[in-house]
């Protein structure tokens, strides 16, 4: 029998389970390039509930149970004497979400003897290393498109809270404040403006795809060129490399994945090359930039707005300074899992379980790694340099 270790965010902090705002989701079954949203069927939850916290154990717990595994959940991650490393070295299986990543480091890696499938509730699996999995035959899975979706969504709001000046503007409202000049002073619209990712894969193109009807300039650079229809539909400008991207665009979003050489992508360097006064938007990874670069551009005008959810580490520590830096529009990482994305994404992870223990292929899209090198989306994706 396998020992299966998932780590979850913790509970909420006015307990489990919290009082729902709304009764039901809607059920989406499939995907904008057609692939097909994981079964429902047999999940063991209602979907729309808060499965993605330690006592939701993504609903995995009937299923495994009743084969005899043993799911042990947790959110102790980090450090070496925590729940996650006393665990390790029994686990076959390791379930993690990038929201409250178990980073598998090749030290871990090399401790984790019996480990098999390193399973990725959500997308982007960068918290494994991935060199060290693909040495080490360990198959890296994610529930590929289970909340491109959810980002995308994400990523508009930030884009019209950034050019709107929402934020502020709202505190001042809470405040009892009515200076409608301080709100306005640095509140655009983002008719006209050119915005840029740097990825258009399927949250890239997902954004782009949310931003057309409000008559935006859309640019990308990803190293696959979108199809000529797509470019046509949207009218898209494609740059080969991303510098002339980001010379001449007013909002930037940042939707790579994270890998060896795009660590640190964003750094003074590239701030000083961007628009005065351009937005960033960053849900891919925190890694991506350099902390210090992007407080620095925000405190110099030089960008004039910075939002996302991704941090490093995660949790991010009480001081950092992205909680503080000025014209920011940071959240905790919750972009991907909504309500609505928790249930995809945890039918997805009870999908590969099934395939591995019934020795079911799991579909091809879903493989970051597998037998010794990167595959599938991962192939598609990431590189492990
Ligand atoms: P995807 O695999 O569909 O697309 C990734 C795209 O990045 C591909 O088109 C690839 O060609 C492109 N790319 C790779 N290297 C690049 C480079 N150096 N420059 C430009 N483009 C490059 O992935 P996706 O589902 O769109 O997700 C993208 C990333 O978003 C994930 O890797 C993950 O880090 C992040 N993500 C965050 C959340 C969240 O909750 N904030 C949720 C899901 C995914």
């Amino acid at each position: 029998m396998a020992k299966i270790l998932c780590v979850l965010y913790p509970d909420p902090e006015v307990g489990y389970p919290p009082e729902y705002a709304r009764d039901d989701i809607p059920t989406i079954a499939s995907y904008a390039n057609g692939q097909k949203a994981p079964v429902t069927d047999d999940i063991g939850f209602r979907p729309g509930e808060l499965v993605g916290c330690v006592s939701g154990e993504l609903g995995l717990r009937p299923y495994l149970e009743s084969l005899g595994h043993e799911l042990i959940v947790t959110s102790d991650k980090d450090g070496p004497n925590s729940e996650f490393e006393r665990h390790l070295p029994d686990a076959e299986i390791v379930i993690s979400q990038p929201f409250w990543p178990a980073y598998l480091t090749p030290d871990r890696i090399a401790r984790a003897k019996k480990l098999k499938l390193a399973i990725t509730a959500g997308i982007g699996s960068d918290h494994v290393d991935l060199a060290a999995a693909t040495k080490n035959n360990i198959t890296v899975a994610e529930v590929t498109g289970s909340n491109s979706i959810s980002v995308a969504e994400h990523v508009v709001m930030m884009v019209l809270s950034l050019v709107r000046n929402y934020l502020p503007s709202h505190e001042y409202a809470r405040n009892g404040g009515w200076n409608i000049a301080d709100c306005v002073s640095r509140s655009y619209d983002v008719e006209g403006m050119k915005f840029g990712t740097i990825a258009a894969g399927r949250i890239g193109l997902a954004v782009l795809r949310r931003l057309k009807p409000f008559g935006l300039d859309l640019h990308y650079t990803d190293p696959h060129r979108l199809a000529p229809e797509i470019e046509k539909e949207l009218g898209l400008t494609y740059h080969p490399e991303p510098h002339s991207l980001i010379q001449t665009m007013d909002i930037v979003n940042l939707q790579m994945p994270l890998y060896p050489s795009t660590e640190h992508f964003f750094n003074d360097e590239l701030f000083s090359q961007m628009k005065r006064g351009a937005y960033l938007v960053n849900t891919a990874r925190g890694k991506l930039v350099d902390r210090d670069a992007v407080v620095r551009a925000l405190e110099s005008g030089q960008l004039a707005g910075y939002a996302g959810d991704v941090w490093y580490p995660q949790p991010a520590p009480a001081d950092h300074p992205w909680r503080t830096m000025p014209w920011n529009g940071m959240t905790p990482h919750i972009s991907g899992t909504s309500l609505s994305a928790q249930a995809r994404y945890a039918a997805g992870t009870l999908e590969i379980l099934k395939w591995f223990f019934e020795k079911k292929p799991i579909p091809e899209v879903y493989f970051i790694a597998h037998e010794g090198k990167l595959a599938g989306a991962g192939a598609h994706a990431y590189k492990l340099t």
